[in-house]
């Protein structure tokens, strides 16, 4: 791919500037909500050892890896923009980050692992809600297979 053009206005210029990897806003404020419903997990992790590429939660036990997606930079439907300067390269640039996100959920599901999508504009307690849910149901899940209690005996078999 050609070399980012330089920022051809000072919306763009903000945008670009935008594309921090972790802590933005809407990943802080989901991470608050789920701490709210008592969940606890790691931030800007590689799920798997050797897979460079982050997720923004990651539910380690559970294996559920959860990604908060920029409406500009992940191409959401509702809000997804191409400036129209350099459109050519954006075009480019916004496909390109949507076919590594597409690669990164498969590989992560080959793994066994669930991937959740939130984009940015969401609710984030109702994203939390759905979240939860999901690796809640993996928990529940998780306990009744015995051979994955690593070493922890269930509650019930406690004196
Ligand atoms: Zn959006």
């Amino acid at each position: 791919m050609e070399e980012r053009p330089a920022a051809s206005t000072p919306q763009i210029q903000m945008r670009m500037q935008r594309q921090r990897r972790r802590d933005t806003a809407p990943e802080v404020t989901l991470r608050r909500a789920l701490h709210r419903r008592g969940l606890r997990f790691r931030v800007d992790r590689s799920p798997i050892t050797g897979m460079r590429r982050r997720a923004d939660i990651v539910f380690g036990s559970t294996r559920v890896a959860v990604f908060v997606d920029g409406c500009f930079w992940h191409g959401c439907p509702l809000h997804g923009t191409y400036p129209t300067k350099n459109a050519a390269w954006w075009h480019a640039k916004l496909a390109a980050n949507r076919t590594r996100d597409r690669d990164t959920d498969a590989r992560l599901r080959e793994a066994g692992w669930t991937v959740l999508r939130v984009w940015e504009h969401e609710e984030p307690d109702m994203a939390a809600a759905g979240v939860a849910a999901v690796v809640l149901d993996r928990r529940s899940r998780h306990s009744r297979e015995p051979t994955r209690n690593l070493g922890v005996a269930p509650e019930h078999t406690r004196g």
